[in-house]
């Protein structure tokens, strides 16, 4: 088994103010925890801040998504090298919020993945079913066609040293996570669909959970040797909830 790894994702919040504050309480918390690692997601004009702020402390940040070209006419995107400029070591990719809201496709995503991995940042992969597809028991179909394009594409290697986090979208800011038990059997379907692939892959890949993380599902969650670590909303955003998630790591 991995450290655990929990990765706060602040979405659109934050200010020069209210973050400086945010990560200087993270550090001071977490100088009691030096069993767990620490990443932090943040809006694209706050990464030179977290380089400033961060640099040299056990704290790493990352971005919330990237371009899938190198450079060129592509108004209002941001490309690998730029994150690089800037410190930046994780991306996550293919966030729900992202993929609804801006029609991302399961090949865009493959293709962010991918050149994440050539520039040397690690992806956070997101995949997860909805509701109505839960409640119809395909989860697990859906999960594979997301990880199934990025291994026709790629290669079950591409994972290797990757993460994904484990999001089930009906759990996303709803206060109602999944239970320790459906994503520790998402996980090794996970897990098991990678090796399937890759199996050295699979050994290195770290699988997350994300969706209504607080401190009290952190416990159960965080324990289960199938679950590598969390990806925090909402308690990302205020110090004392998410020491307690990190507190809640074994
Ligand atoms: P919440 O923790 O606010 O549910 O958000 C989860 C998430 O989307 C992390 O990426």
């Amino acid at each position: 088994a991995f450290r655990k790894l929990v990765v706060a994702n602040w979405k659109m919040h934050g200010s020069l103010a209210f973050n400086q504050a945010l990560v200087e309480g993270y550090l001071q918390g977490l100088q009691a925890l030096p069993q767990t690692d620490v990443v932090v997601c943040v809006p694209y004009p706050y990464l030179a801040q977290m380089q400033s702020l961060l640099s040299g402390s056990r704290v790493a940040w990352g971005a919330q998504n990237l371009a899938k070209y190198e450079q060129g006419a592509y108004t209002g995107e941001v490309s690998a090298d730029m994150l690089r400029d800037f410190g930046v070591q994780y991306v996550i990719i293919g966030h729900s919020e992202r993929s609804t809201a801006y029609c991302e496709s399961d090949e865009n995503i493959a293709e962010k993945f991918m050149m994440a991995k050539r520039h040397g940042l690690t992806p956070i992969l997101c995949v997860g079913e909805t509701l109505l597809e839960r409640e119809a028991g395909v989860m697990e179909r859906v999960v594979g066609k997301q990880l199934e394009t990025i291994i026709r594409l790629f290669g079950g290697g591409a994972f290797t040293e990757a993460i994904i986090s484990y999001e089930p979208i009906w759990a996303i800011g709803t206060g109602l996570a999944a239970t320790a038990e459906q994503a520790v059997s998402m996980h090794q379907f996970i897990r098991d669909t990678v090796a399937s692939a890759d199996q050295a892959a699979a050994a290195t890949l770290k699988i997350l959970y994300g969706g209504s993380v607080n401190p009290q599902n952190a416990v159960q969650l965080l324990n289960q040797k199938e679950i590598d670590g969390a990806l925090v909303g909402r308690c990302s955003l205020d110090v004392e909830q998410f020491i307690k998630i990190c507190q809640a790591s074994p």
